[in-house]
């Protein structure tokens, strides 16, 4: 006999997990379809953010900054730590302790808001019908008045540079090494790409980062992305731009990977290979032959601003379709959808999606760039300040970077609020709110900043923007 829902959601990732949980506390009966695997065989709901991805990442960002400082910072605090080592087992156990309460508190919620949640294969066999399939069972059908696809995305492989599980590896790979490698070359030098090399490199390995484009960065405010560089390539990270790899062999003294840039060809020697040269939508046997789900030309599920498919009642949220491949912007996505298809009203603003890469300095930003600006024919006035003159930078000892404010020329409203600095993933969040409730820089010059936090950075930055920036001389 068949079950039957209001809501099937596919994948239990941030998208699909925050669909179900919504679609329930609407009134909706909800079930949500896990296919997750972990290597030891274990089943897991939070997709490859929870279990690969966001969550694991920062554990081990954190425990190697940590113990980075200790080895490169305590000391300018007048701590002196004679044989700082690590143990590198505690700190993956540490990260796997996270990612379990993390993903077992998302089968806590699905039972305390009454979502079936579902181990196993889910497939959309048309409007209103999925077929599940257990681990390890035959398969089911299921009727569902509404289906929400969210299925997420996979890591791109290079042909020069197949993956092989040990040596060659994705991102899921690069944060499972048992001991630190003493050579890591990075191909991609993206978000995974510069957290992953910090990982290692702030453990001890040699980071080489080899990226395609000439450009470093290039979705970041290029002063931003610029400052970022000066201090990662002080830092010891090697980041090759203009770099294509050709060709990758397996020696005696490791991997070599050949590559091309406008100086000629060159070739690096390394122990592990991180490929990181971005994801592609993964829906893969996520339709049956009647589906009738368009995809576009890059393999993402095409959906409207409303994340509707062309088939009514069905919707895709998160990395499956168009957009940034974030774990909030899937999750946005997921209420929406849950809120419409119960009646609501809802939407995302796409424009104001905060992203970060939590490398040190962090990088973090929300709105257009300077660049997007030019380009679009905004006028425009910038204000910016240096942590350098921030209280509270000094007392970290964290002043590098700075907080850059974009304002219109025309009605002061803010346009893009871009930062690389000490904890610039959580002071944009003010800057996420200002521009949702379409704050001018007035307005945030006008808001009290506590003393002395980095925040004041983000005040200095606003009031830089009008030349009335108190600690730095307007230029
Ligand atoms: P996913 O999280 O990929 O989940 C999809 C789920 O659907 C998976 O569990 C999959 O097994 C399941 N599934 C697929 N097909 C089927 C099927 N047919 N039947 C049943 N189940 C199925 N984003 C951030 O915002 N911040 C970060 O700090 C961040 N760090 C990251 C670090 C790394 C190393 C990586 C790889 C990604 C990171 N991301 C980060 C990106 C983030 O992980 C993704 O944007 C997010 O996971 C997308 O969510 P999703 O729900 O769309 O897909
Ligand atoms: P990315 O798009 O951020 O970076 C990929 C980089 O690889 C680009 O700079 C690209 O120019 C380069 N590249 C592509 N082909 C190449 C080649 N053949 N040789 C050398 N360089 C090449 O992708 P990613 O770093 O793989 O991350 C994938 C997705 O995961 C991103 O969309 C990102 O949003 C998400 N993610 C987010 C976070 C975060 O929010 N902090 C962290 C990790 C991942």
């Amino acid at each position: 006999m068949s079950q039957s829902f209001d809501v099937v959601v596919i994948g239990a990732g941030p998208a699909g997990y925050v669909a179900a949980i919504r679609a329930a506390q609407n009134g909706l009966k909800s079930a949500c379809i896990d296919e997750w695997k972990n290597r030891d065989g274990s089943t897991a709901f939070g997709g490859t953010c929870l279990n690969a991805g966001c969550i694991p990442s920062k554990a081990l960002l954190e425990s190697s900054e940590l113990y980075h400082r200790a080895h490169a910072e305590f000391a300018s605090h007048g701590i002196r730590i004679e044989h700082a080592s690590m143990d590198i087992a505690k700190m993956q156990a540490r990260k796997s302790g996270i990612v379990k309460q993390l993903t077992s508190g998302i089968a806590a919620l699905f039972k305390a808001n009454g979502v079936t949640g579902l181990q196993g294969h889910g497939r959309m066999l048309g409007a209103g019908r999925v077929e599940y399939t257990p681990h390890g069972g035959s398969p089911g059908l299921i009727e569902t008045r509404s289906v929400i696809l969210a299925s997420g995305s996979a890591p791109i492989e290079l042909k020069a540079v197949p993956f092989d599980g040990k040596d060659v590896v994705d991102s899921w790979g690069a944060l499972e090494f048992v001991e630190v490698p003493k050579r890591v070359g990075v191909i991609g030098g993206g978000v995974i790409g510069l957290e992953l090399g910090s990982v290692w490199k702030r453990l001890g390995a040699e980071v080489t980062v080899i990226e395609a484009l000439d450009q470093f960065l290039y979705m970041v405010d290029q002063q931003i992305a610029k400052e970022a560089l000066r201090h990662f390539k002080r830092q010891g990270l090697d980041v090759r731009l203009g770099a294509k790899v050709t060709a990758s062999r397996r020696g005696t003294e490791g991997i070599t990977l050949d590559y091309a840039d406008a100086n000629g060809t060159h070739s690096i020697t390394v122990d592990k290979v991180i490929v990181a040269v971005g994801r592609r939508p993964y829906t893969q046997d996520l339709f049956g032959p009647d589906a009738g789900v368009r995809l576009d030309q890059r393999g993402f599920i095409e959906v409207d601003h409303e994340c509707r498919t062309n088939v009514p009642n069905v919707w895709a949220v998160g990395d499956a379709v168009r957009g940034p491949m974030l774990a909030h912007k899937g999750s946005e996505e997921g209420v929406m959808v849950a809120d419409l298809i119960a009646g609501q009203v809802a939407e995302v603003n796409y424009e104001v999606i905060p992203s970060v890469i939590y490398t040190a300095p962090e990088i973090a930003w929300t709105g257009r760039t300077e660049e997007q600006l030019k380009q679009d024919g905004v006028a425009y006035k910038v204000g910016s300040f240096n942590f350098a003159a921030n209280g509270r930078a000094k007392a970290l000892e964290q002043a590098a970077g700075l907080v850059k404010v974009i304002a219109s020329a025309e009605d002061d409203r803010i346009l893009g609020v871009h930062i690389v600095g000490p904890m610039a993933g959580e002071l944009i969040a003010e800057a996420v709110l200002a521009m949702e409730f379409s704050a001018s820089a007035e307005d945030l010059q006008r808001t009290i900043h506590a003393h002395p936090t980095l925040s004041e950075a983000m005040h200095e930055a606003a009031l830089a923007a009008d030349k009335r920036a108190l600690h730095a001389i307007n230029k």
